[in-house]
Protein backbone atom coordinates (compact mmCIF):
# COMPACT_ATOMS: atom_id res chain seq x y z
CA UNK A 1 0.00 0.00 0.00
CA UNK A 2 2.36 2.51 1.09
CA UNK A 3 4.61 1.62 -1.53
CA UNK A 4 2.05 1.81 -4.26
CA UNK A 5 1.01 4.96 -2.53
CA UNK A 6 4.85 6.31 -3.01
CA UNK A 7 4.82 5.48 -6.13
CA UNK A 8 1.97 7.58 -7.21
CA UNK A 9 3.15 10.31 -4.99
CA UNK A 10 6.62 10.60 -7.19
CA UNK A 11 5.05 10.65 -10.50
CA UNK A 12 2.26 13.12 -9.26
CA UNK A 13 5.42 15.29 -8.46
CA UNK A 14 7.26 14.77 -11.65
CA UNK A 15 4.49 16.08 -13.40
CA UNK A 16 3.90 19.25 -11.20
CA UNK A 17 7.58 20.09 -11.74
CA UNK A 18 7.31 19.13 -15.79
CA UNK A 19 3.77 21.56 -15.58
CA UNK A 20 6.10 24.19 -14.30
CA UNK A 21 9.28 23.70 -16.40
CA UNK A 22 6.81 24.21 -20.10
CA UNK A 23 4.48 26.60 -18.78
CA UNK A 24 8.01 28.97 -17.64
CA UNK A 25 9.71 28.01 -20.90
CA UNK A 26 6.46 29.15 -23.11
CA UNK A 27 6.31 32.37 -21.41
CA UNK A 28 9.77 32.95 -21.76
CA UNK A 29 9.44 32.25 -25.45
CA UNK A 30 6.30 34.29 -25.63
CA UNK A 31 8.46 37.29 -24.14
CA UNK A 32 10.70 36.85 -26.77
CA UNK A 33 8.71 36.82 -29.47
CA UNK A 34 6.84 39.99 -28.43
CA UNK A 35 10.14 41.72 -27.47
CA UNK A 36 11.31 41.09 -31.49
CA UNK A 37 8.14 41.98 -33.19
CA UNK A 38 8.15 44.91 -31.66
CA UNK A 39 11.77 45.84 -32.27
CA UNK A 40 11.19 44.75 -35.87
CA UNK A 41 7.98 47.25 -35.77
CA UNK A 42 10.00 50.40 -34.47
CA UNK A 43 12.94 49.25 -36.81
CA UNK A 44 10.09 49.37 -40.15
CA UNK A 45 9.28 53.00 -38.68
CA UNK A 46 12.26 54.34 -38.72
CA UNK A 47 13.53 53.08 -41.91
CA UNK A 48 10.41 54.09 -43.49
CA UNK A 49 10.56 57.38 -41.99
CA UNK A 50 14.14 57.52 -43.24
CA UNK A 51 13.09 56.91 -46.65
CA UNK A 52 11.01 59.58 -46.38
CA UNK A 53 13.56 62.08 -45.60
CA UNK A 54 15.01 60.76 -48.46
CA UNK A 55 12.68 61.87 -51.13
CA UNK A 56 12.74 65.26 -49.68
CA UNK A 57 16.30 65.99 -49.32
CA UNK A 58 17.75 64.03 -52.11
CA UNK A 59 16.99 64.62 -55.70
CA UNK A 60 13.64 65.45 -56.35
CA UNK A 61 13.26 68.31 -53.55
CA UNK A 62 15.95 70.19 -52.49
CA UNK A 63 14.49 73.42 -50.75
CA UNK A 64 11.25 72.03 -50.42
CA UNK A 65 9.16 73.19 -47.51
CA UNK A 66 6.43 70.58 -47.02
CA UNK A 67 2.82 72.42 -47.05
CA UNK A 68 3.75 75.37 -49.25
CA UNK A 69 4.02 76.06 -52.50
CA UNK A 70 7.68 77.22 -53.05
CA UNK A 71 8.98 76.17 -56.02
CA UNK A 72 11.64 73.37 -55.67
CA UNK A 73 15.24 72.86 -57.93
CA UNK A 74 16.03 69.39 -58.66
CA UNK A 75 18.82 67.26 -57.92
CA UNK A 76 20.11 64.04 -59.37
CA UNK A 77 19.20 61.35 -56.56
CA UNK A 78 15.87 60.24 -56.26
CA UNK A 79 13.44 57.40 -53.77
CA UNK A 80 14.25 53.78 -54.05
CA UNK A 81 10.94 53.33 -52.59
CA UNK A 82 7.59 54.03 -52.63
CA UNK A 83 7.46 57.40 -50.48
CA UNK A 84 4.31 58.66 -50.44
CA UNK A 85 5.27 62.08 -49.99
CA UNK A 86 2.58 65.13 -51.09
CA UNK A 87 4.46 68.75 -51.07
CA UNK A 88 2.60 71.66 -51.10
CA UNK A 89 -0.83 73.20 -51.02
CA UNK A 90 -3.05 70.69 -52.29
CA UNK A 91 -5.63 71.93 -55.03
CA UNK A 92 -8.83 72.51 -53.95
CA UNK A 93 -11.29 70.84 -56.75
CA UNK A 94 -11.39 67.09 -54.61
CA UNK A 95 -14.21 69.25 -52.42
CA UNK A 96 -15.52 71.75 -55.06
CA UNK A 97 -18.93 70.42 -56.54
CA UNK A 98 -19.91 71.94 -60.25
CA UNK A 99 -22.87 73.42 -59.60
CA UNK A 100 -25.46 73.99 -62.36
CA UNK A 101 -25.96 77.84 -62.27
CA UNK A 102 -24.50 80.08 -63.91
CA UNK A 103 -23.57 80.45 -67.50
CA UNK A 104 -21.64 77.15 -69.23
CA UNK A 105 -18.52 78.09 -70.51
CA UNK A 106 -19.00 76.32 -73.47
CA UNK A 107 -21.88 78.66 -74.40
CA UNK A 108 -19.35 81.70 -74.19
CA UNK A 109 -16.80 79.81 -76.20
CA UNK A 110 -19.41 79.44 -79.12
CA UNK A 111 -19.34 83.81 -79.45
CA UNK A 112 -15.69 83.75 -79.92
CA UNK A 113 -14.83 83.88 -83.84
CA UNK A 114 -12.02 81.55 -85.12
CA UNK A 115 -8.12 83.10 -84.25
CA UNK A 116 -5.05 81.45 -85.02
CA UNK A 117 -2.81 80.66 -82.32
CA UNK A 118 0.19 83.04 -82.12
CA UNK A 119 3.12 80.21 -80.39
CA UNK A 120 5.55 81.69 -78.46
CA UNK A 121 9.05 80.17 -78.78
CA UNK A 122 10.65 82.61 -75.96
CA UNK A 123 13.02 80.87 -73.51
CA UNK A 124 12.15 82.00 -70.42
CA UNK A 125 12.66 80.76 -66.82
CA UNK A 126 10.28 78.60 -64.78
CA UNK A 127 10.03 81.75 -62.29
CA UNK A 128 9.10 84.12 -64.99
CA UNK A 129 6.82 81.74 -66.37
CA UNK A 130 5.17 81.69 -62.91
CA UNK A 131 4.59 85.38 -62.53
CA UNK A 132 3.24 85.13 -66.22
CA UNK A 133 0.71 82.85 -65.80
CA UNK A 134 0.52 81.82 -61.79
CA UNK A 135 -1.65 84.35 -60.64
CA UNK A 136 -5.13 83.12 -61.59
CA UNK A 137 -3.94 79.02 -61.31
CA UNK A 138 -4.30 77.25 -58.00
CA UNK A 139 -1.68 75.15 -56.76
CA UNK A 140 -1.09 72.08 -59.25
CA UNK A 141 -1.53 74.06 -62.20
CA UNK A 142 -5.33 74.39 -61.93
CA UNK A 143 -7.56 76.51 -63.33
CA UNK A 144 -10.89 77.49 -63.09
CA UNK A 145 -12.75 79.86 -64.57
CA UNK A 146 -14.49 82.08 -62.51
CA UNK A 147 -17.42 84.10 -64.81
CA UNK A 148 -18.92 80.34 -65.98
CA UNK A 149 -19.07 77.12 -65.17
CA UNK A 150 -17.17 74.38 -66.93
CA UNK A 151 -19.01 71.71 -67.90
CA UNK A 152 -15.72 69.39 -67.90
CA UNK A 153 -13.10 69.11 -65.62
CA UNK A 154 -10.36 68.39 -67.97
CA UNK A 155 -6.87 66.60 -67.06
CA UNK A 156 -3.90 67.50 -68.97
CA UNK A 157 -1.13 64.25 -68.88
CA UNK A 158 2.26 65.00 -70.14
CA UNK A 159 5.05 62.10 -70.34
CA UNK A 160 8.02 63.84 -69.56
CA UNK A 161 11.73 63.07 -69.27
CA UNK A 162 14.73 65.39 -69.61
CA UNK A 163 12.90 68.04 -72.05
CA UNK A 164 13.07 70.98 -69.62
CA UNK A 165 13.18 73.36 -72.10
CA UNK A 166 9.88 71.80 -73.73
CA UNK A 167 8.43 71.88 -70.59
CA UNK A 168 8.59 75.42 -70.23
CA UNK A 169 7.70 75.99 -74.06
CA UNK A 170 4.61 73.96 -73.35
CA UNK A 171 3.74 75.77 -70.25
CA UNK A 172 4.02 79.09 -71.83
CA UNK A 173 1.66 78.26 -75.03
CA UNK A 174 -0.70 75.82 -72.63
CA UNK A 175 -1.94 78.04 -70.17
CA UNK A 176 -3.12 81.07 -72.25
CA UNK A 177 -4.62 78.51 -74.65
CA UNK A 178 -6.59 77.03 -72.21
CA UNK A 179 -7.40 79.80 -70.51
CA UNK A 180 -9.27 81.70 -73.24
CA UNK A 181 -11.01 78.26 -73.53
CA UNK A 182 -12.26 79.16 -70.29
CA UNK A 183 -12.39 75.51 -69.37
CA UNK A 184 -11.37 74.11 -66.26
CA UNK A 185 -7.88 72.17 -66.57
CA UNK A 186 -5.16 71.16 -64.86
CA UNK A 187 -1.82 70.18 -66.13
CA UNK A 188 -0.24 66.96 -64.81
CA UNK A 189 3.23 66.08 -65.59
CA UNK A 190 4.62 62.56 -65.09
CA UNK A 191 8.03 62.53 -65.14
CA UNK A 192 9.71 58.41 -65.30
CA UNK A 193 13.06 58.39 -63.31
CA UNK A 194 16.07 57.25 -65.01
CA UNK A 195 16.81 53.45 -64.55
CA UNK A 196 14.35 52.04 -67.21
CA UNK A 197 13.84 53.26 -71.15
CA UNK A 198 10.51 55.09 -71.23
CA UNK A 199 7.05 53.71 -70.95
CA UNK A 200 5.29 56.53 -72.07
CA UNK A 201 1.80 54.72 -72.09
CA UNK A 202 2.57 54.02 -68.59
CA UNK A 203 3.25 57.31 -67.55
CA UNK A 204 -0.27 58.08 -69.59
CA UNK A 205 -1.84 55.82 -67.22
CA UNK A 206 0.00 56.33 -64.12
CA UNK A 207 -1.32 60.20 -65.15
CA UNK A 208 -4.92 59.25 -64.86
CA UNK A 209 -4.69 56.88 -61.59
CA UNK A 210 -3.17 59.77 -59.82
CA UNK A 211 -5.38 62.33 -61.10
CA UNK A 212 -8.17 60.45 -59.99
CA UNK A 213 -6.87 60.88 -56.01
CA UNK A 214 -6.70 64.39 -57.31
CA UNK A 215 -9.99 65.39 -58.13
CA UNK A 216 -12.95 63.70 -60.32
CA UNK A 217 -11.94 64.70 -63.58
CA UNK A 218 -14.30 63.79 -66.96
CA UNK A 219 -11.86 64.00 -69.57
CA UNK A 220 -8.12 63.30 -69.96
CA UNK A 221 -6.15 64.64 -72.48
CA UNK A 222 -2.71 62.76 -73.11
CA UNK A 223 -0.64 65.13 -74.49
CA UNK A 224 3.34 65.29 -76.29
CA UNK A 225 5.40 67.98 -74.45
CA UNK A 226 6.07 68.52 -77.56
CA UNK A 227 2.78 69.96 -79.23
CA UNK A 228 1.57 73.69 -79.34
CA UNK A 229 -2.16 73.67 -80.73
CA UNK A 230 -2.66 76.21 -83.60
CA UNK A 231 -6.30 77.01 -83.53
CA UNK A 232 -7.94 78.33 -80.98
CA UNK A 233 -11.28 76.16 -82.30
CA UNK A 234 -9.51 72.77 -81.58
CA UNK A 235 -11.42 73.00 -77.83
CA UNK A 236 -9.57 70.82 -75.08
CA UNK A 237 -12.87 69.43 -73.49
CA UNK A 238 -14.30 66.04 -74.72
CA UNK A 239 -16.77 64.37 -76.89
CA UNK A 240 -18.62 61.33 -76.85
CA UNK A 241 -15.60 59.32 -78.85
CA UNK A 242 -11.92 59.32 -77.95
CA UNK A 243 -10.49 61.88 -80.43
CA UNK A 244 -7.38 62.64 -82.13
CA UNK A 245 -6.56 66.26 -81.89
CA UNK A 246 -2.87 66.47 -83.56
CA UNK A 247 -3.64 65.24 -86.85
CA UNK A 248 -1.96 68.35 -89.01
CA UNK A 249 1.48 68.50 -88.78
CA UNK A 250 4.07 70.55 -90.91
CA UNK A 251 6.31 66.87 -90.22
CA UNK A 252 3.73 64.87 -92.10
CA UNK A 253 3.45 68.23 -94.64
CA UNK A 254 -0.58 68.68 -92.80
CA UNK A 255 -1.52 65.26 -94.06
CA UNK A 256 -1.95 61.96 -92.08
CA UNK A 257 0.67 59.59 -92.95
CA UNK A 258 -2.20 56.58 -92.00
CA UNK A 259 -5.70 56.32 -91.68
CA UNK A 260 -5.48 55.16 -87.73
CA UNK A 261 -2.62 57.28 -86.46
CA UNK A 262 -3.39 58.11 -82.97
CA UNK A 263 -0.86 59.86 -81.12
CA UNK A 264 0.67 63.67 -80.39
CA UNK A 265 -2.12 64.74 -78.79
CA UNK A 266 -5.71 62.82 -78.27
CA UNK A 267 -8.62 62.63 -76.04
CA UNK A 268 -11.05 60.54 -73.91
CA UNK A 269 -14.14 61.20 -71.21
CA UNK A 270 -13.16 59.35 -68.32
CA UNK A 271 -15.43 55.99 -68.67
CA UNK A 272 -14.51 55.32 -72.33
CA UNK A 273 -10.81 55.71 -71.41
CA UNK A 274 -11.55 53.29 -68.28
CA UNK A 275 -13.40 50.88 -70.33
CA UNK A 276 -10.24 50.04 -72.68
CA UNK A 277 -8.48 49.42 -69.91
CA UNK A 278 -6.11 52.71 -70.81
CA UNK A 279 -2.62 52.21 -72.42
CA UNK A 280 -0.67 48.95 -72.52
CA UNK A 281 1.96 48.62 -70.10
CA UNK A 282 4.15 46.89 -72.50
CA UNK A 283 5.92 49.23 -74.57
CA UNK A 284 9.34 50.67 -73.00
CA UNK A 285 11.01 52.79 -75.77
CA UNK A 286 9.66 54.30 -78.99
CA UNK A 287 6.66 53.71 -80.46
CA UNK A 288 3.66 50.98 -80.78
CA UNK A 289 1.29 52.04 -77.57
CA UNK A 290 -0.57 54.50 -79.80
CA UNK A 291 -1.29 51.98 -82.10
CA UNK A 292 -2.12 49.31 -79.56
CA UNK A 293 -4.66 52.00 -78.11
CA UNK A 294 -6.48 52.34 -81.35
CA UNK A 295 -6.43 48.90 -81.53
CA UNK A 296 -8.45 48.77 -78.03
CA UNK A 297 -10.96 51.41 -79.10
CA UNK A 298 -11.73 49.44 -82.07
CA UNK A 299 -11.97 46.66 -80.17
CA UNK A 300 -14.82 47.66 -77.58
CA UNK A 301 -16.75 49.05 -80.67
CA UNK A 302 -15.90 52.87 -80.47
CA UNK A 303 -14.77 54.80 -83.52
CA UNK A 304 -11.99 57.64 -82.85
CA UNK A 305 -12.88 61.49 -84.40
CA UNK A 306 -10.64 64.60 -85.54
CA UNK A 307 -11.62 68.31 -86.30
CA UNK A 308 -11.26 69.17 -89.74
CA UNK A 309 -7.38 69.52 -90.58
CA UNK A 310 -7.16 73.45 -90.61
CA UNK A 311 -8.14 73.01 -86.73
CA UNK A 312 -6.56 70.27 -85.64
CA UNK A 313 -2.85 72.08 -86.97
CA UNK A 314 -0.12 71.70 -84.25
CA UNK A 315 3.57 73.30 -83.98
CA UNK A 316 5.70 70.27 -83.18
CA UNK A 317 9.33 71.38 -81.29
CA UNK A 318 12.12 70.32 -82.61
CA UNK A 319 14.18 67.05 -80.85
CA UNK A 320 16.27 64.37 -80.99
CA UNK A 321 14.63 61.23 -82.56
CA UNK A 322 13.90 59.15 -79.35
CA UNK A 323 15.09 55.19 -79.75
CA UNK A 324 12.64 52.74 -81.08
CA UNK A 325 12.01 49.75 -79.66
CA UNK A 326 11.67 46.55 -82.05
CA UNK A 327 9.97 45.04 -79.37
CA UNK A 328 7.07 46.62 -80.53
CA UNK A 329 6.08 44.51 -83.66
CA UNK A 330 5.72 41.55 -81.58
CA UNK A 331 3.16 43.36 -79.12
CA UNK A 332 1.42 44.88 -81.73
CA UNK A 333 0.55 41.00 -83.15
CA UNK A 334 -0.52 39.81 -79.50
CA UNK A 335 -2.24 42.77 -78.22
CA UNK A 336 -5.67 41.48 -77.96
CA UNK A 337 -5.01 38.68 -75.70
CA UNK A 338 -3.71 41.56 -73.14
CA UNK A 339 -6.86 44.07 -73.08
CA UNK A 340 -7.91 42.99 -70.16
CA UNK A 341 -4.99 42.37 -68.13
CA UNK A 342 -2.51 44.68 -69.03
CA UNK A 343 -3.45 48.35 -68.49
CA UNK A 344 -4.79 50.77 -66.12
CA UNK A 345 -6.02 47.37 -63.95
CA UNK A 346 -2.10 46.59 -63.57
CA UNK A 347 -0.08 49.39 -62.81
CA UNK A 348 2.97 48.16 -61.46
CA UNK A 349 5.39 51.44 -60.04
CA UNK A 350 6.65 53.07 -57.90
CA UNK A 351 5.52 56.48 -57.04
CA UNK A 352 8.34 59.08 -55.47
CA UNK A 353 6.86 62.20 -55.08
CA UNK A 354 3.87 64.67 -55.81
CA UNK A 355 4.17 67.80 -55.59
CA UNK A 356 2.10 70.56 -56.43
CA UNK A 357 3.71 73.16 -58.40
CA UNK A 358 2.48 76.54 -59.42
CA UNK A 359 2.11 76.01 -63.28
CA UNK A 360 2.07 71.85 -63.02
CA UNK A 361 1.10 68.77 -60.79
CA UNK A 362 4.78 67.01 -60.87
CA UNK A 363 4.52 63.32 -60.60
CA UNK A 364 7.15 61.37 -60.14
CA UNK A 365 7.93 57.91 -60.41
CA UNK A 366 9.76 54.91 -61.02
CA UNK A 367 8.95 51.93 -63.53
CA UNK A 368 11.13 48.83 -63.63
CA UNK A 369 11.12 47.17 -66.58
CA UNK A 370 12.17 43.79 -65.60
CA UNK A 371 9.19 43.76 -62.55
CA UNK A 372 6.64 45.10 -65.08
CA UNK A 373 7.72 42.80 -68.40
CA UNK A 374 8.13 39.66 -66.23
CA UNK A 375 4.23 39.80 -64.84
CA UNK A 376 2.83 40.18 -68.00
CA UNK A 377 5.63 37.21 -69.98
CA UNK A 378 4.92 34.96 -66.76
CA UNK A 379 1.19 34.59 -68.01
N1 LIG B 1 9.27 62.25 -73.98
C1 LIG B 1 10.09 62.86 -73.03
N2 LIG B 1 11.43 62.62 -73.04
C2 LIG B 1 12.01 61.81 -73.97
C3 LIG B 1 11.20 61.22 -74.94
C4 LIG B 1 9.84 61.45 -74.92
O1 LIG B 1 9.61 63.61 -72.19
O2 LIG B 1 13.23 61.64 -73.92
C5 LIG B 1 7.81 62.45 -73.94
C6 LIG B 1 7.45 63.86 -74.41
O3 LIG B 1 6.24 64.25 -73.84
C7 LIG B 1 7.29 63.60 -75.88
C8 LIG B 1 6.54 62.28 -75.88
O4 LIG B 1 7.14 61.56 -74.81
O5 LIG B 1 6.59 64.63 -76.51
C9 LIG B 1 6.61 61.53 -77.19
O6 LIG B 1 7.94 61.12 -77.47
P1 LIG B 1 8.74 61.65 -78.76
O7 LIG B 1 8.65 63.15 -78.81
O8 LIG B 1 10.10 61.07 -78.72
O9 LIG B 1 7.90 61.03 -79.94
P2 LIG B 1 7.83 61.46 -81.48
O10 LIG B 1 7.96 62.95 -81.59
O11 LIG B 1 8.96 60.78 -82.17
O12 LIG B 1 6.49 60.95 -81.92
MN1 LIG C 1 8.13 64.48 -80.34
Amino acid sequence: MCKRWCFTCEMLGRARTGFVLLTATTLVFCYFLLRHTQVLHVQHKRWHSRERMRCVHSGTSNNTKLGTTMETSRGTGHCRTDCDIFVGERPPCITRNISSTGPWCHEMRRKRGNTKVKVNLDSRSMEMLEKLHGADLEPGGLFRPTECTSSQRVAVIVPFRERSLHLKIFLNNIHPFLKKQRVEYMILVVEQAPGSRLNRGMLRNIGVVEGEKLCKFDCYFFHDIDMIPLSERNLYTCGSKPRHHAAALARWNYALPYEHIFGGVVSFKTDLFKKINGYSNMYFGWGGEDDDLYNRVKHHNMDIERYPMKISGYGDLKHRKSEAQNARYSYLKTWKARVEVDGLNSLKYHRYLVEFRRLYTWIYVGIKEPEVLGSYLKK
